[in-house]
């Protein structure tokens, strides 16, 4: 019988990062996340699946490509919406709208849509093939940087990301994961030997308010960052700061209560002001309107991260 290959799922691939840990990195997106974070800015990251996404302002309007997009769709998902202004020619174009309630992701309209407005979001690599692309980019990896694995939560692939990370230590390569800490803690375990750096999300230190917004409980988190740290791990813990949700002193002191507990396995903490820029991506894979609110203002980010410094912790605003 044949052996079934390794595939991991991602949605995309960034290089020259500087966000995503230190020096310059390249960063991969693996698909799926447990969490539902509503001020998500990469909200295609969360399902498993492949997804139709449509970008309204590549769209060149059906007249332009005698809707191709339409015809080619079995399921009678794709209908005239409405229009947007072409800003090379002022003219008004004729777009589309995906029905959502009838699309099943199938990607026949994609195929045939050349401006890529329409697009498949979800591609399935081999550890091989993911490790070959990433090692690319090696003559970028300046500044102590390399690649980090990303999502979504990459740790719900488990077995691709610990084998994605065992070929880059193999090969020399500065490593760090990018997880909000949900999972076992035997994942992270065996994950951790080839991990120089966790970039470790906490969103808020209580726990029924944690689930009531992100859909699950804070516990294993706190108690997976303690055993990271316990067993020699180091983090750059990252805080959303998010208006109505964690940005209050009493939220933030906890935190930094906590962080204190971690020792020096913490290189530094992030707070990271909530930025409204999830919003237009929603709208590429879904109808549903989204809240938003707005950003903290650069004082309070400041008072914030005086505030953790009275802790004596590492702070910086990003
Ligand atoms: S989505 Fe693509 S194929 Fe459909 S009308 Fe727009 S440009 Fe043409
Ligand atoms: S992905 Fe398939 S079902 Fe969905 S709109 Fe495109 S062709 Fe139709």
């Amino acid at each position: 019988m044949e052996e079934k290959v390794l595939t991991g799922k991602l949605y995309d691939i960034q290089g020259f990062s500087v966000q995503d840990g230190p020096g310059i990195r390249t960063t991969a997106f693996l698909k799926g996340c447990p969490l539902r974070c509503p001020w998500c800015h990469s909200p295609e990251s969360q399902s498993y699946e492949d997804q139709l996404s449509w970008i309204s302002m590549r769209c060149q309007g059906v007249d332009a490509c005698d809707s191709r997009c339409i015809k080619a769709c079995p399921k009678g998902a794709i209908e005239l919406g409405g229009t947007r202004l072409d800003a090379k020619t002022m003219e008004e174009l004729q777009i589309i709208h995906v029905n959502r309630d009838l699309c099943d992701n199938c990607g026949k309209c994609a195929e045939v849509c050349h401006p890529q407005a329409l697009y498949i979001c979800g591609k399935d690599y081999t550890v091989e093939e993911l490790v070959q692309r990433l090692l690319q980019d090696r003559k970028f990896f300046k500044m102590g940087g390399g690649v980090t694995i990303s999502g979504g939560e990459c740790l719900t692939q488990p077995e691709f990301t610990y084998q994605v990370l065992k070929r880059l230590k193999e090969e020399g390569i500065n490593t760090a994961v990018d997880t909000t800490g949900f999972c076992k803690w035997e994942i992270i375990e065996r994950i951790l030997p080839y991990t120089d750096l966790f970039l470790y999300d906490l969103k808020h230190m209580d726990s029924e308010k944690h689930k009531a917004v992100v859909a699950v409980p804070n516990e294993p988190i706190l108690e997976n960052a303690r055993k990271i740290a316990a067993a020699g791990g180091k983090m750059q813990v990252r805080i959303p700061v998010i208006p109505m949700f964690n940005h209050d002193e009493e939220n933030i002191r906890k935190t930094a209560e906590f962080c204190k507990e971690l020792g020096d396995a913490v290189t530094v903490i992030q707070l990271l002001p909530y930025h409204n820029m999830g919003v237009s991506k929603y709208m590429r894979i879904s109808d549903k309107p989204v809240a938003e609110a707005t950003p903290p203002s650069d004082a309070y980010m400041q008072k914030l991260k005086g505030i953790m410094e009275e802790y004596g912790l590492p702070v910086t605003i990003h």
